[in-house]
């Protein structure tokens, strides 16, 4: 008798999507069943017919905890929100009051999600240029990946604010990326240029120009492409993994790929840079303002080529979720609204339906959203795939639409991009470790219920 069995399901593994029921004993896959071969008892069975039951997401980016001070609040009820976007792990970015750049804050961290997650749970270190005494102790504590910034939101480089990093400069990067390499961590980087960023926007200020279009044009596309080539040498000459967060531009995925395979280089994406373009920025204005910014619609075209090709490795939220006043403050002028997007609800249904729509395979949406993540953050051996062993993370999708509207997302961040949009796909169920966290956006958990998950340790 094992614990729980998925029937009638159409189920992607590693190797084949189809008609594969699930056995799950103590939180894990232990049966994988296809066709007349009989099923063990179970004491619960879970009818998933109609519906394609995918491995969790794991989003590697989101910042629960770097948008506000309602921390607690934010990670109890936004973590009930990832489940509900398929989410079973989130890989929380290092802001916060104080940044996850010391051993006591990471460890604060750590319990704050111990205490309140519903969905397992990694953690960003973070870089700022002084703290490399920091970062060994921050790898044995089990950090996910180093994040670091090649630009800041202020002139001097400094932190935006108590809760962000400030910008590294290049020697700062280097010795970063050298100590990493021989603690066997991951490199993750905000890769644009600050003093293109800095002279556009104080040159588009003094014009008088406050929309989305003047947004878009303080932060270019070379802002973005010229990081990630210096990132990319110095990443090269260091042998260190660098992994790109956010990238919008399918000029930088052209380098990225050429890179390959001296330089041991991953990207992720996100949602906005797929689903919205530049004109749309500009009708929405602060509430889709974020850097990079959304792009022209050739640029968004040819990222989409990007992913059908697979030179994107994975798809994160980048999910920020600021309170309604931190985005309406932008009304008067864009320059004045907050930086970042509410997303850990709308992310992955999103792209189920319209990357099975532009014609990705369900393999390719699993690898993306799940198995590579796993892979890149060193959770492999727990997380990412629906295979005998890992643990049982499962999120069930119907081909059911529903419009978005931010006021019903669980956490602070009531409010989108994409309101009033209509998704194509809904999360009926997710899993994480065999247990049901949400069925039809309704909690079956208490917060806490999410663990931390270390890094595991470096493979030779
Ligand atoms: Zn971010």
């Amino acid at each position: 008798m094992i614990d729980t069995l998925i029937v009638g399901g159409t189920t992607i593994t590693e190797t084949a999507v189809g008609p594969i029921d699930i056995g799950i004993e103590n939180g894990r896959i232990v049966e994988l069943m296809t066709g007349g071969a009989p099923r063990p008892k179970a004491r619960e069975t879970i009818d998933a017919t109609g519906l394609v039951v995918a491995p969790g997401a794991i989003d590697a980016h989101t910042h629960f905890t770097g948008a506000h001070d309602f921390v607690e609040e934010e990670v109890r009820a936004g973590t009930l929100g990832a489940a509900i976007g398929g989410v079973t792990t989130v890989i929380e970015m290092p802001h916060s009051a104080p940044p996850a750049t010391t051993l006591a804050a990471f460890e604060a961290k750590r319990v704050l999600f111990a205490a309140a997650s519903s969905v397992d749970f990694a953690l960003w270190g973070g870089l700022d240029g002084e703290n490399l005494a920091e970062v060994p102790r921050l790898v044995q504590a089990g950090a996910a990946a180093l994040k670091g910034f090649m630009c800041s939101g202020k002139a001097s480089g400094e932190a935006g604010d108590k809760r962000g990093l400030p910008m590294l400069d290049d020697d700062d990067l280097l010795e970063a990326m050298r100590l990493a390499q021989t603690l066997g961590s991951t490199i993750g980087l905000h890769a644009e240029n600050h003093f293109i960023i800095q002279g556009r926007t104080a040159a588009l200020r003094a014009e008088g120009r406050d929309g989305g279009h003047a947004h878009a044009a303080a932060q270019p596309e070379i802002a973005e492409i010229e990081a990630i080539a210096r990132a990319l040498l110095l990443a090269r000459e260091t042998g260190v993994a660098l992994h790109i967060v956010h990238m919008s531009s399918s000029r930088s995925a052209e380098l990225i790929a050429q890179a390959r395979p001296s330089t041991r280089v991953s990207v992720e994406t996100c949602p906005q840079y797929l689903l919205l373009d530049e004109d749309d920025l500009e009708r929405i204005g602060p509430f889709a303002r974020c850097g990079p910014p959304i792009r022209k619609r050739a640029t968004v075209e040819a990222l989409w080529r990007d992913v059908l090709a697979g030179r994107i490795d994975a798809l994160s939220s980048d999910h920020c979720p600021y309170l309604l006043e931190q985005k309406n403050n932008g009304n008067g002028s864009i320059w004045n609204a907050a930086m970042g997007l509410t997303g850990i609800e709308t992310t992955v249904p999103f792209f189920y339906s319209a990357a099975t729509d532009r014609g990705l395979s369900l393999y390719r949406f699993a690898a993306m959203t799940a198995a590579n993540p796993a892979r890149i953050f060193g959770l492999d051996d727990r997380k990412g795939t629906i295979k005998v062993g890992l643990d049982a993370d499962l999120a069930f999708y119907a081909d059911r639409p529903w419009i978005v509207r931010g006021e019903a997302f669980k956490g602070r961040g009531t409010w989108s991009p994409y309101e009033g949009m209509a998704c194509g796909a809904t999360v009926a169920r997710t899993m994480v470790r065999g247990s049901t966290v949400q069925l039809a956006g309704e909690a079956r958990v208490a917060p806490g219920f999410g663990r931390y998950l270390p890094r595991r340790a470096a493979v030779a």
